[in-house]
């Protein structure tokens, strides 16, 4: 029998987290935090307590996947935690900007506990077997198929299946499902979306501000920009070390490697380029984007936001005022996409991380065996002899 803890990210945004055990091993499968929440919300729930967990596993390295690690070590976590090297790469930034600054001081990732497997392998953690493949979503990004015994769970995290950039491989057929429910019912494809961007940036070519998070969706971009552009100040070495031919799509490293050679380098306080500029983050929360949105708003300069803008952030407060556009470039599954990944590995009982309650009752209309109740703080548990899961409150 497996229980699923669902700790975070679920009839929510951020703090994505969710623990799983048979009676003998408790692991985690992400610690995220939520942007724009305060206090203990900030966080995900301990229901599994950090000091009784054996294993802490992290699908990539956006803050709401990875920012409260600190927090677990904070309280008492001790054990392994599994990454991608791309992961552990980039999660340091994460921390500087996403942590709490006296936990990240007083518990910093220890180097030693720190577990690096690639995409595709298969980790044996106590009683459990956990899958893992790559997502699509960024570089190093993995979902994780959890067994015990004949029962399976299948963790998608954040995944693209049809990203023009990352490759994504398919995970197994499963017994619950727990995919990536950010986008709800949103049919438009990449493909649509891409255009869109690339007619808007037509139309803004002589200079306008690209908000974007540094890993994933900035190479979706740059696959996008087919004209000249800059980048601020601190990505040119993390959008390198992301363009690698293993992880990405053929022909898609000698291309983006190629626009990344000719990007013109900006810094925040310099003129703003006659031309589309790069800058992080996607949201205006934190790194240059927050400085560069108050210049491009006071300079009169186009603005394009093409992500998740959490309640209270620069750039839902600029896109709410009209002072900035907003077309979304799909880091996340689209309605056929989760539809067809659902149908794929079984039509199992399918929870969604990542969005709202209200986003999630929409997205049951489609897929029939959706809990469209579950929430944050509920357990469910898959039993053997019948594989209709039972949900609680705890
Ligand atoms: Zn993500």
């Amino acid at each position: 029998m497996l229980s699923l803890h669902l700790q975070g990210g679920f009839g929510e945004k951020g703090r994505t987290s969710l623990g799983v055990d048979d009676g003998r091993t408790r692991i985690v499968l992400d610690a995220g935090i939520k942007v724009g929440a305060a206090g203990d919300e900030y966080y995900p729930l301990p229901l599994l307590p950090p000091d009784r967990v054996d294993a802490l596993l992290i699908s990539h390295a956006h803050e709401d996947h990875v920012g409260a690690l600190c927090r677990l070590l904070a309280r008492g976590y001790r054990g392994p935690v599994f990454m991608t090297a791309q992961t552990r790469a980039e999660m340091f930034a994460t921390l500087a900007q996403y942590a709490d600054a006296d936990e990240l001081r007083r518990f910093p990732p220890p180097d030693g506990s720190i577990e690096l497997f690639l995409p595709g392998d298969t980790l044996a953690i106590g009683s459990l077997s956990v899958a893992t493949g790559a997502s699509g979503h960024v570089a190093g990004g993995v979902w994780f198929a959890v067994s015990a015994g004949e029962s399976r769970v299948v963790y998608a995290a954040d995944m693209v299946p049809a990203s023009r950039v990352f490759d994504m491989a398919m995970p197994p057929a499963c017994d619950v499902l727990a995919l990536d429910a950010s986008y709800g019912t949103d049919p438009v494809t990449a493909a649509t979306r891409a255009a869109e961007i690339a007619a808007w940036v037509a139309s803004h070519a002589g200079g306008c501000l690209m908000p974007t998070p540094l890993s994933g969706r900035s190479l979706e971009l740059m696959a996008v920009l087919d004209r000249p552009f800059a980048i601020a100040e601190g990505m040119r070495a993390p959008l390198a070390a992301q363009i690698e031919p293993g992880v990405l799509r053929p022909g898609m490293a000698d291309l983006l490697r190629a626009r990344l050679a000719t990007a013109i380098d900006w810094q925040v306080g310099a003129p703003f380029p006659a031309m589309p500029l790069l800058v992080h983050d996607g949201m205006g929360v934190a790194g240059p984007a927050r400085p560069a949105l108050e210049a491009a708003v006071a300079a009169g300069l186009p603005i394009l936001l093409s992500g998740h803008l959490p309640a209270r952030s620069p750039g839902a407060r600029l896109a709410a005022e009209g002072r900035a556009d907003w077309i979304r470039m799909p880091t996340h599954p689209t309605l056929d996409e989760n539809v067809a990944l659902w149908q794929a590995l079984g039509r199992p009982m399918a929870l969604g991380h990542s969005c709202d309650a209200e986003t999630l009752a929409e997205l049951g209309r489609f897929i029939p065996a959706l809990q469209t109740g579950a929430r944050t703080g509920h357990t469910i548990e898959i039993g053997k002899e019948d594989r209709r899961a039972h949900s609680h409150r705890q």
